[in-house]
């Protein structure tokens, strides 16, 4: 944030996080701002970890920015430094969003409700496919926190983290209530005489554009008999893991639908109003379209 800012119009959204080169937030949101015709500006504020997460803090509560989105390497960091948290923020255990709210910055976590959107569009389209009892988590991060609360409410009972760092998957099985189990053992579900998961969530950013694109977090062998394959990267859209998952004959799922669900959410706690998922998808396709040429 620049409190030095010459532009006429303040920046009354933006995201924080680092990096934020890749972040496709300040298009959707600016998108439908002047889709409904309101005022502001949806910017970038790059911001590192420590005394500038605070110091970003005091002064949106000073300026009253009316929206934050708030992405890695901030999203538990920034908790102790809001006035409020809503129920879900807490349970999931990391915050996306912060809003207004009885005169108190508040902490919410709508990257729930994009998981929870995407596999609901998914079962729409896909109705004879959509019974699925067991999932793996590849990851411990603030979107496998997500995931494991989004699981539960989709009705599924059986969910393992899997992450590199042991203690963290630990961690996070112990809060969410889930099981752990090693990184070693995550092709299979050993606890049902190593059948094939019924869904595999990618949370760690192997995949993602840049160093991590030629990278997948689970061999391609492993995914054969698996219903669905989720993968939350959503840049590129088609990631090695989603090729993998296509080729085996799994159903494939793009992180750009959690992006555009959890963006909207966003969108609709700061401004009350509903954007059209499909011209949002619309949007982001596009745009992806023309950074690929
Ligand atoms: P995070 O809190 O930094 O967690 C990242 C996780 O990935 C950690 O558990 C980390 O393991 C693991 N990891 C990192 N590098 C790895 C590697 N080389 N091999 C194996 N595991 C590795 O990040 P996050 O917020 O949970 O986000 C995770 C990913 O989800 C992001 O990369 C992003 O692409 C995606 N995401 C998508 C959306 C969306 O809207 N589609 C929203 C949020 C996040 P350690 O604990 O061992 O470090």
């Amino acid at each position: 944030m620049n409190p030095n800012s010459t532009k006429k119009t303040p920046a009354a959204y933006g995201i924080i996080g680092m990096p934020l080169g890749h972040s496709k937030s300040p298009l959707l949101h600016n998108w439908g701002l002047r889709e409904c015709g309101l005022p502001g500006r949806y910017e970038a504020w790059p911001t590192e970890q420590g005394n500038k997460l605070k110091a970003f803090v005091a002064e949106a509560k000073i300026r009253r920015i009316k929206g934050v989105s708030v992405t890695i390497p901030h999203k538990q960091a920034i908790m102790p430094l809001l006035d409020a948290l809503t129920e879900r923020a807490k349970a999931v255990g990391a915050v996306n969003t912060l809003y207004w709210e009885n005169g108190k910055l508040t902490g919410d976590n709508t990257d729930v409700l994009g998981i929870s959107a995407a596999l609901a569009e998914w079962t729409t389209t896909n109705p004879n496919n959509s019974k699925i009892s067991s999932a793996v988590i590849l990851g411990a991060g603030g979107a496998a926190r997500a995931a494991c609360m989004a699981l539960k409410d989709f009705g599924i009972t059986d969910i393992a983290v899997a992450n590199r760092t042991p203690g963290k998957a630990k961690c996070v099985a112990r809060e969410l209530v889930v099981r752990a189990i090693p990184w070693e053992e995550r092709m299979n579900n050993a606890e049902q005489g190593n059948a094939p998961w019924g869904l595999v969530i990618n949370s760690t950013p192997l995949g993602m554009q840049g160093k991590d694109e030629a990278l997948t977090p689970m061999p391609a062998e492993a995914l054969t008999g698996v219903t669905l394959v989720f993968d939350l990267v959503y840049n590129p859209i088609r990631t090695v893991l989603l090729k993998d998952a296509e080729a085996a004959g799994c159903g494939i799922l793009s992180g750009l639908s959690m992006f555009l669900h959890q963006g909207l959410a966003q969108f609709r706690i700061w401004t009350g109003k509903e954007l059209s998922p499909a011209h949002a998808r619309q949007l982001l396709l596009a745009d992806m379209a023309c950074m690929s040429k």
